[in-house]
């Protein structure tokens, strides 16, 4: 099985798998070239030399919707990609972290509001981009003093009806529409 975003460069030795943060040349553990060789059902990049494999398994984020009073709180984007769109509040998990911990630390981060997460609402998969999304709605700790910081340089509360034309991610856009039509419509 071959993946079409994957091929090797007439040089035969650039291995460009799924995007170009996936552009790696050498072996991490032993420096000998890579290729791609039949591993555990599919093409995968593996070391000539060793038995390293890269499997490139998707990358993990929490995102999180963050209920207060006249709606849910969205961030401004000041770092790519979508600079100057709205998201949800969210990132990347860390090496070792629980998600849910990943996800109530973004919001700190992103907004300065102490939540803590109360369930999962989705998990969706970020087309072409080997990015998984985790949903969760979360729990205000304290009150709604939004301080944005990290990639957000903006930070407000918008209800069903004032939300911005610009929001960045289409997951987001739905999952932030089906939360108003649903749990969220109280907040209408
Ligand atoms: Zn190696």
């Amino acid at each position: 099985m071959t993946d079409p975003a994957s091929e090797n460069s007439s040089s035969g030795r650039l291995i460009h798998v799924l995007d170009d943060s996936s552009l790696i040349k050498f072996c991490p553990l032993c420096a000998a070239a890579l290729e791609r060789k039949d591993r555990a059902g599919r093409m995968r990049v593996c070391c000539s030399a060793c038995d390293f494999v890269h499997w490139e398994n998707p990358k993990l984020a929490a995102v999180v919707v963050v209920p207060v009073e006249g709606g849910i709180v969205l961030t401004k984007r000041c770092e790519p990609p979508a600079i100057g769109f709205w998201c949800l509040p969210g990132g990347f998990v860390e090496p070792l972290e629980p998600p849910e911990l990943a996800a109530a630390r973004e919001v700190l981060e992103e907004t300065g509001l102490h939540v803590e997460i109360d369930k999962l609402l989705a998990a969706r998969a970020v087309d072409g981009a080997n990015i998984v999304v985790l949903y969760y709605v979360a729990r205000l700790l304290t009150s709604v003093a939004l301080n944005p910081a990290d990639d957000a340089d903006e930070a407000r509360v918008f209800s069903v009806d004032d939300l911005p034309e610009a929001i960045a991610f289409p997951h987001d856009r739905q999952m932030i529409h089906e939360w108003f039509a649903g749990q969220g419509a109280a907040l209408r």
